[in-house]
């Protein structure tokens, strides 16, 4: 699924000279709504992309931590500020006005991937130094075939 979401957005990351490096640290296999968690992490790469300036770097790791299935992006971009932090995943939160008006987006990104996280029984984690770059954190427990629906 990562692979999937990086060799779609590879395009918009060329555009901005944006280098995208995929880490397959642990290779990991188990049941997931492949389709809500690919638009999850489009919904994430797309934003490290998109708040990232030219000839930065986005570095996806994929490893297995205890019982979860995690997958991190780090950006080298703009960065959010400590405040904003808790509240980014709400509904149409966009950290300011000015940057708000020069990427454009409706503030939805976030909520919509961290309730599809949810809904898997994950979460979400966020780390972010301002003008030095982000990164979100995706885990989700594993599912072995025949446990739970
Ligand atoms: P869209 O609905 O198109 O995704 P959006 O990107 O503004 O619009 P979210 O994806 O929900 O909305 O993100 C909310 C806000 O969090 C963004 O407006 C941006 O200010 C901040 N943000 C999200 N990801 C990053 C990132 N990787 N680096 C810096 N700021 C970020
Ligand atoms: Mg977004």
């Amino acid at each position: 699924v990562v692979h999937n979401v990086v060799r779609r957005l590879k395009p918009i990351a060329d555009q901005k000279s944006i280098r995208i490096e995929v880490h397959e640290r642990d290779k990991i296999q188990f049941y997931l709504d492949q389709g809500k968690i690919q638009q999850c992490l489009i919904n994430l790469v797309s934003n490290a992309i998109k708040y990232t300036p030219e000839h930065g770097e986005v570095v996806i790791s994929i490893y297995r931590e205890l019982g979860d299935a995690c997958v991190a992006i780090m950006d080298t971009g703009i960065g959010i500020p400590e405040k904003d932090l808790t509240q980014i995943f709400d509904r149409f939160y966009r950290v300011d006005r000015a940057r708000a008006r020069a990427t454009g987006g409706s503030g939805l990104g976030l909520s919509i991937a961290r309730q599809i996280v949810t809904l898997h029984g994950g979460d979400i984690q966020v780390s972010s130094t301002l003008n030095k770059g982000s990164t979100f954190i995706v885990r989700l427990p594993i599912r072995q075939q025949g446990v739970g629906g």
